[in-house]
């Protein structure tokens, strides 16, 4: 038996403890693994699936040391952990995807700069460490544009949407001093994903092509497959299993993107783990992404990925809870209809409470479903 299997039986470690971390944990434990969770909060998600729930700082790197002696592997839901943190535990046991794929996906710029380095298509973009870089930038690639912070940003958070030049030095005062980076804007049809998974031996499966639509910068409907032509799928899923291949990904990795009025594909953002986008793989899929990520991250074969139907997800976010306790028999008329939350006790404004899926005899059938479930959430 090659010793790099992690076989069930085996305690997988997570870094972040959120909804991600919540089923992930789940799949893992079907999968007869035991899970520990690893953040600086408690009574997470995450940590209420786990054996154990570690709750300490990131940048606690005894405590980080503690944790990783105590699992067989460690794997994490969120991009944002710190490259100490997984140093410190790849010298204990092995970090899947490695630090050096954390490292680059987790700064725009960084991953920007890889993504077109190696011929990836990307919007044209510059950095913005001045603002005569970015007077420089609206005058070079022109405006509308969007500035963005480089570090930490998630759901549209540290962004700003450059109308015109007059804008430009506005914009640069609200970076605060932060790293920026500014994008020629992207006159998209529409936004699609692809979550694919590598293994250690290079095995490669994508799911197939999401389709998203947000709402005030945050996924709020997902469904699949894509309405797109089988030939630009194809090309989704080329470009995703260039990008694992090049970042030598062990594990799964999302890769967002726009597809252009003139049929094109831009690569908008990587996330090292698995997306919101990808829920819909645990009711429609023949494995779902967590799975997907359990399998991929321990050195098993990896699972089936085709969609059984087409299949419709919708975000349940905080302001669900406005007006009390959403009427959830009500959603679940339709029996159809899946709900899926996250244990968080409180609800608030623009957080991520849940989700609910639907199935269909088509794309159309499947988004109705799942919007009309949501909206007997508000019945009373
Ligand atoms: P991000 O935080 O980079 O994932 O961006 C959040 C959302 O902002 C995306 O899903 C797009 O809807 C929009 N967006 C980001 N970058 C661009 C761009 N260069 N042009 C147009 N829209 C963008």
């Amino acid at each position: 038996m090659n010793e790099s299997v992690i076989l069930p039986g085996a305690t997988i470690g997570v870094l972040g403890s959120g909804q991600l971390g919540r089923m992930f944990a789940i799949a893992a434990r079907e999968l007869g693994y035991r899970i520990q969770i690893y953040s600086p909060e408690n009574d997470t998600p995450a940590g209420h699936i786990a054996d154990k729930e570690w709750t300490a700082r990131y940048d606690d790197l005894d405590q980080v040391r503690e944790f990783a002696r105590g699992v067989d592997l460690v794997t994490f839901e969120f991009e944002n952990v710190l490259s100490m943190t997984t140093d410190a535990v790849a010298e204990i046991v092995p970090v899947r995807p490695a630090g050096r794929v954390l490292h680059i996906t987790q700064q725009r710029l960084r991953e920007k700069t890889f993504l077109r380095d190696n011929g990836f298509p990307v919007t044209p973009f510059r950095r913005i460490a001045a603002r005569e870089d970015m007077l420089a930038a609206a005058k070079e690639l022109g405006t509308p544009g969007v500035l963005k912070t480089a570090s930490f940003g998630y759901d549209g958070k540290g962004q700003i949407r450059v109308r015109n030049f007059a804008d430009a030095a506005s914009a640069f005062h609200s970076l605060n001093g932060a790293e920026g980076i500014y994008e020629a804007f992207v006159d998209f049809e529409k936004e699609v994903s692809v979550v694919a998974a590598r293994t250690l031996r290079g095995d490669f499966k994508a799911f197939p092509v999401f389709e998203n639509s947000h709402a005030d910068h945050i996924l709020d409907v997902t469904f699949a497959p894509a309405a797109i032509e089988e030939q630009l799928a194809r090309e989704a899923e080329a470009l995703a299993r260039g990008i694992l291949e090049k970042l030598d990904v062990v594990g799964l990795l999302t890769v967002e993107m726009f597809v252009t009025k003139d049929g094109r594909l831009l690569v908008n953002e990587l996330a090292p783990r698995t997306h919101n986008s990808g829920h819909l793989t645990i009711d429609a899929c023949a494995t779902s992404q967590f799975e997907q990520q359990v399998r991929a991250v321990c050195g098993l074969p990896l699972g089936g990925t085709e969609l059984r139907a087409p299949a419709a997800m919708a975000n349940l976010l905080g302001h669900w809870w406005t007006n009390g306790e959403p009427n959830w028999p009500a959603a679940l008329e339709d029996p159809q209809v899946k709900l899926h939350l996250y244990g968080k006790a409180e609800a608030r404004i623009g957080r991520k409470m849940g989700h609910l899926t639907a199935t269909g005899a088509t794309i159309r059938q499947a988004v109705e479903r799942v919007t009309q479930a949501r909206e007997r959430l508000a019945r009373r």
